[in-house]
């Protein structure tokens, strides 16, 4: 039951990375409210943005029907476009009415968009200038969702490194463990419990789940990150002098044993002990995703660049479940983050960065791998031409990090090729 070996020879630690530019096809930052808004549940999220982004929103969002939802868009018209309006004067106006109707927003995020970005409508002084007129009761940050030069993933980057420079010192001798990255609250427990157990006693999350119980950040702050698209968050913590524990990301039972090691390190935890807590979970998620290993090991996979969870998930596939790595390209290679991820990954796998939609895709045609995680865009021509595909935002909306999700996450990609096998009887 050891960790696995963080300096792997034989990976893609070091391999040359194929780097693109041209046509994407990914969601903009916006997206991310999808998630953000159920996770901070006293907060307000407030596009400045046009009508497409109102749509992109509630399309994404599905039908929800909320009695007081907790974001919506502050639509720029034509005449604002124009400049024959004063934004700010709107935006005000907008800001006022909602608090005033909804007191219950105790932190409400201006959330910048491709329109408000072009007519360069400032929404950190809007912030500033709104944050002094609702001081005492309602906190107000900005960040950009913009589509300009980003994936959907980002969005959640940006809206935590907003909350970053307006969290407390923390003044305590004592070091506490940060865990960074949005979960859903039942994965996020179950970490808790785990880290508990351990005997790590002060553990915060960041985001948390009011406004008022937003983590302290200082010097004896040591976090993790959950997620593997937080750069920006990452560094602004580190900014404020907290210290990044450098681990695999918690998917599947080595990924999660060795996130969770990580911390148990640098909190002194005993050996021994380490291994007592976490051999249930772990003997757990191992008979999980052994459901699912008789139907992936062998098959080859492709990742096209989307929700930057590319590395880490083929990772997971490649040395938990014996799939083949074919292609794994990502929006955004970070890798100071990704480096004990990328050395676990079989060599000779072509790592790309950034898209160029029409090169990759006919990649993608002539190595025709048994599954292709992709863009919802992209999907259904891929299908089309019998390639079979699994959407990559599913991996963004499904709780997939921890022992206990380790089988559900196997599954997610076992189920597109039973399906197919399904068709071709
Ligand atoms: Fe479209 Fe830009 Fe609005 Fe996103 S922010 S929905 S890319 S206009």
């Amino acid at each position: 039951m050891t960790p696995p070996a963080v300096a792997a020879t034989l990976g893609c630690e070091s391999a040359p990375v194929l780097r693109e530019r041209g046509q994407r096809e990914v969601f903009c930052g916006l997206t991310g409210i999808i998630w953000l808004h159920r996770k901070v549940q006293d907060a307000f999220f407030l596009v400045v943005g046009s009508r497409t982004c109102a749509h992109l929103l509630q399309s994404a969002a599905g039908v929800m029907v909320f009695a007081e939802p907790r974001f919506g868009t502050a639509i720029i018209e034509e005449r604002d476009l124009a400049g024959m309006a004063d934004c700010n004067e709107e935006l005000d106006r907008v800001v006022d009415r909602l608090l005033t109707r909804r007191p219950d927003i105790k932190l409400l995020f201006l959330v910048g968009s491709c329109p408000s970005e072009v007519i360069k409508l400032d929404l950190s002084r809007a912030a500033a200038r709104l944050s002094v007129k609702h001081a005492g009761v309602t906190k107000i940050l900005n960040y950009s969702g913009s589509g300009i030069e980003t994936t959907f993933t980002e969005g959640e980057d940006a809206c935590l490194a907003a909350l970053v420079p307006d969290l407390a010192d923390d003044t305590s001798d004592l070091m506490s463990l940060m865990i960074v990255g949005a979960l859903p609250d039942v994965v996020e427990d179950q970490f808790l419990r785990l880290f508990a157990e351990l005997g790590i006693t002060t553990v915060h999350s960041l985001p948390a789940r009011r406004a008022g119980a937003m983590p302290p950040v200082g010097p004896n702050t040591r976090f993790l990150l959950a997620q593997p698209f937080l750069g920006e968050t990452a560094r602004a913590l580190e900014d404020r002098g907290a210290v990044r524990l450098d681990a695999l990301f918690p998917f599947g039972a080595e990924g999660t044993t060795n996130w969770l090691h990580a911390a148990a390190t640098a909190f002194g935890i005993d050996e021994m002990h380490f291994r007592r807590v976490i051999a249930p979970g772990r003997e757990r998620a191992k008979r999980a995703i052994a459901h699912s290993a008789e139907r992936l090991a062998g098959k080859r996979i492709t990742f096209l660049p989307d929700s930057q969870l590319e590395v880490p998930l083929a990772r997971f596939l490649a040395t938990e479940l014996g799939m083949q790595p074919v292609e794994v390209g990502t929006p955004y290679l970070h890798r100071r983050h990704l480096a004990q991820e990328l050395a676990l990954l079989p060599a000779g796998t072509i790592i790309s960065e950034g898209q160029d939609v029409d090169r990759q895709l006919d990649r993608v045609r002539a190595a025709r791998p048994d599954l292709t995680v992709c863009g919802l865009g992209l999907a259904n021509p891929l299908e089309s031409e019998g390639l079979t595909t699994k959407w990559a935002i599913e991996l963004v909306f499904s709780p997939i990090h921890g022992f206990d999700q380790a089988g559900d996450l196997a599954e997610l990609f076992a189920r597109p090729l039973r399906r197919r096998d399904v068709l071709k009887v």
